[in-house]
């Protein structure tokens, strides 16, 4: 019976070389085949061509090279555009390319549908159908910097973990990921331009501290009350706003490294003076920035966001207290390409 194949990009640069031991050649094949497969990104062994016939043919008999290809690609008045991008085994996440004047951002899916339970997130609605490998994360960013160079004329040059997905629910495969990003054989990008953000788990925010990541961190806190957090973001039950500062601040104490909140503000739910304060107090436990994120409505939902003046109001009230504050616009609305809208609609 013929054993199954195994995807050659789950293996590491040491792995690769010790295949190539083991079959009689020289280690630093397994180098020129790294090269090929993350850098260069082929998608068949016949196109790495300083590899013989006779090693093509073997590595073809032990290995497929899985790999991403995108669907179906949308392009929004503002220049978004967003990518469904179809994985090995058919299953489908979407990615975006955000044009900001001179910058290109990525946003990434870091799963397939989410097993959290945000109340205002499309994504959450589709239940959480499996972790995406590092070798697709890092695909992704792969096509939206080829993207970028065809329809924007320069490099990719940030990267968000804000697409489908809680990334610190896939930690292994997400550092991973930022890993090939960042090395010299990937995109040799510097992991300030990368930020993960996570919709707060604690004991994940501690190891990431622990293991020392260089990249920037965000927390989605839309509440600094408890049960108003439990309210629109139910799994705050298990993680509290407790639980979490404390991450924070061993966070903080351990990186230097500033947290950003993203914050939505919806009419009726948080967008009460004392709702205001709460933010406030909460932003002096770490050095932090507040992202007042502009509220995008998803099929069938009732949140409604607050007005203007109520905005406003938290921009003064956060500015007094000296804590910098920053109001992000939608990007790629016509097109569902906006926070929270990524549901595979299509
Ligand atoms: N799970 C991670 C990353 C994905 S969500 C997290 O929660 O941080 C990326 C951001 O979009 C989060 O801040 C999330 O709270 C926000 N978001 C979700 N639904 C939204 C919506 N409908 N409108 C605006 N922002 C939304």
């Amino acid at each position: 019976m013929a054993t199954e194949k195994k995807d050659i990009r789950a293996l590491s640069k040491e792995e690769l070389r010790n295949f190539f031991v083991q079959i009689g050649e020289q280690p630093f094949r397994g180098n020129q085949v790294y090269e090929w497969l993350w850098n260069k990104g082929v998608h068949t062994f016949d196109a790495m061509t300083n590899i013989s016939m006779e090693i093509r043919t073997a590595l073809e008999a032990a290995f497929t090279i899985n790999h991403i290809a995108v669907d179906t690609l949308q392009k929004s008045e503002d220049g978004t555009i967003k990518n469904a991008v179809r994985l090995h085994d058919g299953l489908v996440v979407e990615s975006v390319l955000i044009p900001v004047k001179n910058r290109t951002t990525a946003c990434v899916s870091s799963q397939v549908g989410c097993s959290l339970d945000c109340t205002f997130c499309a994504t959450a609605r589709l239940k959480r159908m499996r972790n995406l490998n590092p070798d697709e994360i890092y695909d992704q960013v792969m096509a939206i910097h080829r993207e970028s160079l065809l329809y924007h004329n320069r490099p990719l040059s940030n990267i968000v973990f804000m697409g489908m997905g809680e990334p610190l629910m896939n930690y292994k495969n997400v550092l991973e990921s930022i890993e090939k990003i960042t090395s010299d054989e990937g995109l040799g990008m510097s992991p300030k331009r990368i930020t993960l953000s996570t919709s707060g788990v604690p004991k994940m925010i501690k190891k990431l501290a622990d293991d020392e990541v260089k990249f920037k961190l965000a927390v989605s806190l839309h509440s600094a009350i408890q049960q108003t957090r439990e309210q629109i973001m139910p799994f705050a039950k298990s993680f509290t706003l407790t639980d979490l500062r404390e991450s924070l601040e061993y966070w903080y104490a351990k990186t230097k490294s500033r947290v950003t909140y993203e914050y939505v503000v919806w009419e009726g739910v948080n967008d009460a003076f004392h709702d205001m304060e709460a933010l406030v107090k909460f932003c002096q436990y770490v050095p932090c920035k507040v992202n007042l994120i502009e509220y995008n409505p998803i099929d069938g939902g009732t949140f409604k966001q607050a007005s203007e003046q109520v905005i406003h109001q938290y921009i003064e009230q956060l500015e007094v207290s000296r804590i910098p504050v920053t109001v992000r616009r939608s990007r790629g609305k016509d097109i569902d390409a906006a926070c929270g809208q990524l549901a595979n609609k299509h």
